[in-house]
């Protein structure tokens, strides 16, 4: 259930009523929004809780039951849109935020180049994995922590935040440690012990689409985050199996309106693995900005060709520079602007293709 509280309720009466919950042997989860507090009452119990129980406690001012599987990442729980932030961005507040890098991290000069490239065209996230879900053992899988700390690095080195994919529960603390946003991989989105391990963990965690994955599959996996205490998640739309085989995957731009509507979690767009092909990268971000996507995730190398996964997805820094352009073009007419608003632009105020000065 949501007890919405009067909007008298202080801190010292709010604590008082989750303790008093919790020791009813409930979880409860506070929404502290605008105009007041509500808290979601769950664990699995709302078929047996009655509503008539929470009524009489201090403060509560109207008991809804849930009508959906999902809870705290409903709207109906919280109406107000979730923003991340991780320092000077902030992913859900109204501007588009583009993530971009290789596939994989493949060297320390490599993932320099590229953090460099990006950052100048106006990224704000260097990505890269240093764990590959490979689809055969006999592909390339990584550098590991190595790869790791290669990214911090160029990241530090261009003012770029970075993010990098968790493939096992073990892996979490590991990425966590160096990365600022944690990915849990298509593959994995219904690894639950990795989910729970994600949600425990201090970083945002971007959440990508099952190969297969229902929204309301999506939903509950994301849910899993958020019932174990993490708010930062952004889900990621990346395409989806269907019968079609000359894209690698249909990108499911439905799912980003409608995922806005019974969520209220930011949604990022990933073109590259949602099709698979280097020439629909470009109409696609264009696209996925345009239905109202919060970030968009880009494979970008230095030399696409020669990147050792993913190649045929990747695009190169120019092809980078001209979809950046194309956003930045955008942005008016959508009424949003590219990128967080907190984006220094450069000194003469003229340059808003590469808006962000390097640090
Ligand atoms: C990735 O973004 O590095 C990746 C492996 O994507 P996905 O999990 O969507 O296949
Ligand atoms: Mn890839």
């Amino acid at each position: 259930v949501i007890l919405k509280l009067n909007a008298k309720a202080n801190e010292t009466d709010i604590s008082r009523l989750v303790g008093r919950l919790t020791a009813m042997g409930l979880q409860v989860a506070v929404n502290r929004g605008e105009p007041g507090t509500s808290l979601a009452v769950v664990n699995g119990l709302d078929a047996t809780v009655r509503p008539d129980l929470f009524i009489h406690l201090p403060m509560v001012e109207e008991v809804t039951p849930f009508n959906r599987k999902f809870k705290l990442a409903s709207r109906e729980f919280k109406s107000q849109r979730t923003v991340v932030r991780v320092k000077e961005t902030a992913i859900g507040e109204g501007s588009f935020t583009v993530i971009a890098g290789p596939c994989a991290i493949e060297s320390e000069a490599q993932i320099q180049a590229i953090a460099e490239a990006v950052a100048k065209a106006g990224a704000r996230v260097l990505r890269g994995g240093a764990f590959k879900p490979r689809t055969s053992p006999y592909d390339f899988q990584g550098l590991g922590e190595k790869g790791l700390k290669f990214m911090r690095q160029a990241a530090d080195a261009n003012g770029l935040l970075c993010v990098s994919e968790a493939m096992s529960p073990e892996h979490v603390p590991l990425v966590a440690e160096h990365v600022d946003i944690v990915q849990i991989g298509a593959r994995n989105m219904q690894n639950f012990e990795l989910l729970k391990k994600a949600g425990l963990c201090r970083r945002p965690v971007l959440l990508k689409r099952g190969l297969s994955a229902t929204y309301m599959e999506f939903i509950l996996a994301a849910e899993y985050l958020l019932s174990f205490g993490n708010p930062d998640v952004i889900l990621c739309e990346r395409g989806i199996r269907t019968f079609e085989t000359y894209t690698r995957n249909t990108l499911d731009l439905n799912a980003v309106p409608v995922l806005k509507n019974l969520t209220h979690l930011p949604i990022a767009v990933d073109p590259s693995h949602g099709t698979g092909l280097r020439d629909l990268i470009r109409p696609l971000a264009r696209a996925a900005f345009a239905v109202g996507a919060d970030a968009l995730m880009v494979e970008v190398h230095t030399d696409p060709d020669a990147a050792v996964s993913d190649s045929q997805q990747t695009i190169g820094t120019e092809a980078f520079r001209e979809v950046m352009k194309d956003l930045t073009r955008l942005g008016p007419a959508l009424g949003r602007p590219l990128d967080a608003k907190a984006a220094p632009l450069s000194k003469s105020g003229a340059d808003h293709l590469g808006g962000r000065v390097p640090t």
